[in-house]
C-alpha cells in the first residue's frame, strides 16, 4: 500500500468505516499545497479492496493536476465508497458525511459515479465539506461541455488555423449531459456533428433536436472527421485503434481518454493533436471551485470556464518548449505549479 502512495505522492489516505450503516468508504488527498483537496465521491461495487484503492489513488492524483492546470486554488482529492449503490441509504450518506467532516475541511466532496446531488444534500446534514448543492453551483456538466468547446477552439486554431468550427466536421461519443451540451454548442457554432450513443431514447432526442447524423458505436471513432469527442467512457483509445482513427484533432469531455502513454506516441506519429482530457474537461470543477469560496457567482464561473481556451494555448506552447507530446507536456505544465507552490 505505501508502495503505491508513494509513487502516485499522497499526503494521506483515510479509511471510514461505519459498522451500522455499512460503509465502508476511502478518501484520498493526494495534494493541499494549493488548496484543500476538492473531488466527488463515487460509489462502486469494486470486486476486490485492492481495485478501489486503485481507483481512489489514480483518480485523486488526476484531480491534482485538473485543478493545477486550470489555475484554480485547489488540491486534489477523491473518495470512494465500496458497495452496491442499492446499499446506499440515507443513514450510510450521513455516516459518509461524519467521516469527510472529521478531516476538517482538508477534503472537500462533490458528486461523481452513482452519488448525485440529492445524496450530495443528505451529506450536508453532517459535513459542510460538500459541493455541487442545489441553489449554488448546481450542475457541472452544462460547464464542463462549454469548457470542452472552448478547449476545442482552441485546439481548432493551433491545428486548422480557424476561429471557428463552421465546417468542421465533429464526431461525438456519447450523448449523455455532456455531449449533447457540447453538439449543440458546436451546432451554433456552425459544425457538423456525428455522434454515437448506446442509449435509444437519447440519441432519437438529440437526432430529433439538433437534426444530427448518429452512426453506430462501433463506428463513431474511425468517422473520417475534423476533430474527435470523446464524451462517453474513458479508455476509450488505445494503441490499436490509434492507428485507425481517421481525425486530426481530439478534444473530449470523457477522463483518462488515452488508455498508456504509447496510445498518446502512436497519435504524434500520426500528427493527430490530442488537447490532453483534464485541460478541456476542467469546466464542472472550475464552476465548483466558486462554491468553496462561499459567494457563487455564475458570470464569474463563466468566464474561468472560457478561460480553457488561453489554457490550452497555454499547455500547447508549454508541449512545444519542452518538445513533449501534449499528453506529456499537460502533466509537467500541472506539476509545475503545484512544485513551485510547494517551495513557497
Ligand atoms: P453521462 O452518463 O450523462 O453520459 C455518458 C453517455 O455516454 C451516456 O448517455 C451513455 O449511454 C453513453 N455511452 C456509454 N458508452 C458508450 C459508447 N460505447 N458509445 C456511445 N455512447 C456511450 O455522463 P456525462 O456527465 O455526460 O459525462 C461524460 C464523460 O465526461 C464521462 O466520462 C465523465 O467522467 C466525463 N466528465 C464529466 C463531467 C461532468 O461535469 N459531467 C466532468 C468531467 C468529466
Amino acid at each position: 500500500m505505501f508502495k503505491q502512495i508513494e509513487q502516485y505522492g499522497h499526503e494521506g489516505v483515510y479509511f471510514g468505516y461505519d459498522e451500522e450503516s455499512g460503509l465502508k468508504a476511502i478518501i484520498a488527498v493526494h495534494s493541499t499545497v494549493l488548496g484543500p483537496a476538492l473531488g466527488g465521491t463515487r460509489m462502486w461495487d469494486y470486486v476486490s479492496e485492492d481495485e478501489a484503492i486503485y481507483d481512489v489513488l489514480r483518480l485523486s492524483k488526476g484531480m491534482s493536476l485538473k485543478s493545477s492546470a486550470a489555475g484554480l486554488d485547489l488540491g486534489g482529492g477523491k473518495a470512494v465508497i465500496i458497495g452496491d449503490p442499492k446499499i446506499k441509504t440515507e443513514k450510510l450518506l450521513r455516516a459518509y458525511g461524519r467521516f469527510v467532516e472529521s478531516l476538517n475541511g482538508k477534503y472537500i466532496t462533490a458528486e461523481d459515479v452513482n452519488i448525485g446531488v440529492e445524496d450530495a444534500e443528505i451529506m450536508a446534514q453532517t459535513t459542510k465539506h460538500v459541493v455541487g448543492l442545489h441553489g449554488k453551483s448546481g450542475d457541472p456538466s452544462p460547464f464542463t461541455a462549454r469548457g470542452v468547446y472552448r478547449g476545442m477552439k482552441a485546439g481548432a486554431l493551433e491545428k486548422f488555423g480557424v476561429e471557428s468550427l463552421k465546417g468542421l466536421t465533429v464526431a461525438v461519443q456519447g450523448l449523455g449531459k455532456v455531449g449533447y451540451e457540447l453538439c449543440r454548442l458546436v451546432k451554433e457554432d456552425g459544425g457538423i456533428i456525428v455522434a454515437s450513443e448506446i442509449n435509444k431514447a437519447k440519441t432519437d432526442f438529440a437526432a430529433e433536436k439538433l437534426g444530427i447524423k448518429i452512426v453506430s458505436p462501433e463506428e463513431i471513432l474511425y468517422q473520417n472527421c475534423d476533430i474527435l469527442a470523446p464524451c462517453a467512457l474513458g479508455a476509450v483509445i488505445n494503441s490499436d485503434n490509434a492507428k485507425k482513427l481517421n481525425c486530426k484533432l481530439i478534444a473530449g469531455g470523457a477522463n483518462n481518454v488515452l488508455v498508456d502513454n504509447n496510445a498518446g506516441d502512436i497519435l504524434v506519429d500520426r500528427d493527430i493533436l490530442y488537447i490532453p482530457d483534464y485541460i478541456v474537461n476542467a469546466g464542472g470543477v472550475i464552476n465548483v471551485f466558486f462554491e468553496t469560496k462561499g459567494t457563487y457567482d455564475v458570470e464569474e464561473a463563466t468566464r474561468k470556464v472560457d478561460a480553457i481556451y488561453e489554457n490550452v494555448q497555454g499547455v500547447l506552447k508549454f508541449a512545444k518548449e519542452e518538445k513533449l507530446p501534449t499528453h506529456l507536456a499537460a502533466d509537467k505544465f500541472a506539476m509545475k505549479r503545484i512544485e513551485e507552490a510547494a517551495k513557497c
